[in-house]
């Protein structure tokens, strides 16, 4: 089975660090659209350092629930970077790729829209070039499942925020209808 793998390129040496990226992802999905704007509720950060000329755009990937061993430092063309610098896991050693207020996991959703957008927000806001969309073709064998592990992370956000009750009772309601 073919399916269209979305991707977007990052090209370290054209991004300026201008945040442009991380002021339309957040306005984009405010609830209403447009209706205010906040780099943490983004899903791309810029991994920023202007003394050592470091700007890292990253875009939010998958939830883990521990910290992973890899912690690596990088030099690359004469620049190191520190250890998470290209990480796109929401993680609990930091807080990025959390929403603020519900600390529920934020991933990239490639900007899905009704109709479907020609290219992302933050590629289409990012005037360096240093974002590059691609749609990419590829074999897989079936769908992937959705992971049970987010659903469970959100649920606990969700109760630790409003109180078991509320979240069954919510729950129930949308069983219902
Ligand atoms: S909009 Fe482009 S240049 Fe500006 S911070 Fe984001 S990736 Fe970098
Ligand atoms: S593709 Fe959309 S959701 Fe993903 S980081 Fe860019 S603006 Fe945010």
């Amino acid at each position: 089975m073919k399916k269209v793998k979305k991707l977007i390129k990052i090209d370290v040496d054209k991004c300026n660090g201008c945040r442009a990226c991380e002021a339309i992802c957040s306005a984009f999905h405010a609830e209403p659209k447009y209706s205010s704007s906040n780099p943490d509720r983004s899903r791309i950060r810029v991994v920023h350092d202007p003394l050592r000329d470091i700007f890292v755009p990253v875009y939010a990937g998958e939830y883990t629930d521990s910290e992973c061993n890899g912690k690596n430092v990088y030099t690359v063309d004469g620049k190191t970077y520190d250890e998470c610098d290209f990480c796109r896991a929401s993680c609990p050693s930091r807080k990025l790729f959390r929403d603020p207020d519900s600390n529920l996991p934020l991933k990239c959703d490639m900007c899905e829209d009704e109709p479907p957008l020609k290219e992302p927000k933050c590629v289409e806001w990012c005037i360096n070039d240093a974002l590059i969309y691609e749609e990419v073709e590829e074999e897989v064998e079936e769908e992937e499942p959705t992971r049970p592990l987010e659903i469970e992370v959100g649920l606990e956000a969700l109760v630790k925020q409003h109180g078991v009750k509320v979240v069954m009772d919510t729950l129930s309601r949308l069983g219902k209808s």
